[in-house]
């Protein structure tokens, strides 16, 4: 039965993917799906509990809606807009389409992919669409956001902008000043406020193209991102790929927010088998010996076949960071004037990693063992790596 249903489920997702590329009109009713090829219209109709709903008017009333959010705030902050973010493409909210507001933005003269003018950032697809202007001077942002229910309401685009926009425009003054002591806020532009406040500032700063990738992916650009940058850069350095046969295989070791980073910048995913992640809970951090309290994870450098895998244990110096700061680290690390802080030094140490990265010993494995082998279910992953005593 399982094969049966599995294999229909298959064959109505190719015949899907198909009939969306190829403009076939698609219905679908209760269990049974039943397939038409009845029009040569792009439209790919999906019948289901919002009603029939197409991509062309998804892509429609995102677009008016983005307009609608860009000329509320140009009232706001000015235009030529200097940035603009939003979450276009990943919100899918009740269903639609948002992926058109980033057409729209992009007939605005001043907003571009190339010039890093317009960032789209990753959030869940439940999210409620949302834009966040920062106007000429580079200052002041606004945030808006659409309400849900307007994707199904504005069918003959007849709304009013307020019924469009939720609520009042939030704006916020984006300086080092203005944002200090500014940490209680991050329940602000519906928990997106840090997300929105941390990637435009640095985007505003200068942060290089790949570091804004890894933070759009990420949601928000903090020192935990900036960590993996800094990874990426020295492994490159110290453990750089010699032919396109090699690739990377990390033990995330313990995981924080850089291993998003390496995602982006190495392309070590764990769907992909590029990068496994072991959380280290306070009792195996405690087991860690004194010199490996800086652990960072294992980076193999992996053939395709033949010699075997090579590899850095890696530590990431955060005290040399807080220290450099002068700040303790302890002292409310996580508010966001710190964080942002943390995040402009490291700025200034991008091509340094060496600063905070250190290699704590060289590996390599033995014939016919593979990085996965280290951390099977049952495995001692710190003893196997002699990072610890065994257990
Ligand atoms: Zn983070």
């Amino acid at each position: 039965m399982y094969q049966t249903g599995y294999a229909i489920y298959v064959e109505d997702f190719i015949f899907l993917w198909h009939a969306a590329l190829s403009g076939v009109e698609v219905q679908e009713s209760g269990n049974a799906s039943t397939h038409s090829r009845t029009s040569t219209s792009r439209a790919m109709r999906v019948q289901g509990e919002g009603g029939t709903l197409m991509l062309e008017a998804f892509a429609k009333r995102a677009a008016r809606f983005a307009r609608v959010a860009a000329e509320q705030a140009e009232t706001i902050v000015g235009r030529p807009f200097r940035l603009v973010l939003t979450n276009a493409g990943y919100a899918f909210p009740n269903g639609a389409n948002t992926r058109g507001a980033l057409d729209e933005l992009l007939r605005l003269p001043e907003l571009s992919l190339g010039t890093e003018t317009l960032l789209d950032v990753h959030t869940a697809a439940d999210k409620p669409l949302w834009f966040f202007f920062v106007g000429t001077d580079g200052r002041r942002g606004a945030f808006l956001r659409v309400r849900d229910a307007a994707w199904e309401r504005d069918a003959d685009g007849e709304l009013r902008p307020e019924e469009i926009l939720s609520e009042e425009t939030e704006t916020v003054e984006l300086t080092a000043e203005a944002l200090r002591g500014s940490g209680a806020t991050f329940g602000r532009f519906g928990g997106a406020f840090f997300s929105v406040v941390s990637i435009a500032y640095l985007a505003l700063h200068g942060a290089p193209p790949e570091l804004l990738r890894a933070a759009q992916f990420h949601d928000h650009l903090c020192p935990g991102v900036t960590s993996g940058y800094l990874i990426a850069t020295y492994l490159k350095r110290h453990l750089p790929l010699r032919s396109p046969d090699e690739r990377y295989v990390i033990l995330s070791l313990p995981p924080w927010c850089k291993d998003d980073a390496l995602q982006i910048l190495l392309n070590t995913t764990p769907g992909k088998s590029g990068l496994y992640v072991i959380p280290l809970n306070e009792r195996s951090k405690g087991r860690l010996r004194p010199e490996a309290r800086t652990l960072a994870g294992v980076y193999f450098r992996v053939p395709r076949e033949g010699s075997p895998a090579e590899g850095l244990i890696l530590g990431f110096r955060w005290e040399e960071a807080y220290r450099l700061l002068g700040i303790p680290r302890e002292a409310e690390a996580f508010r966001l004037e710190n964080l942002l802080a943390l995040d402009l030094l490291f700025a200034e140490y991008l091509d340094r990693p060496e600063t905070f990265v250190h290699t704590l010993r060289e590996i390599s494995l033995p014939e016919g063992t593979r990085p996965e082998d280290l951390v099977q279910p049952g495995t001692d992953v710190l003893a196997a790596l002699n990072l610890a005593d065994p257990l």
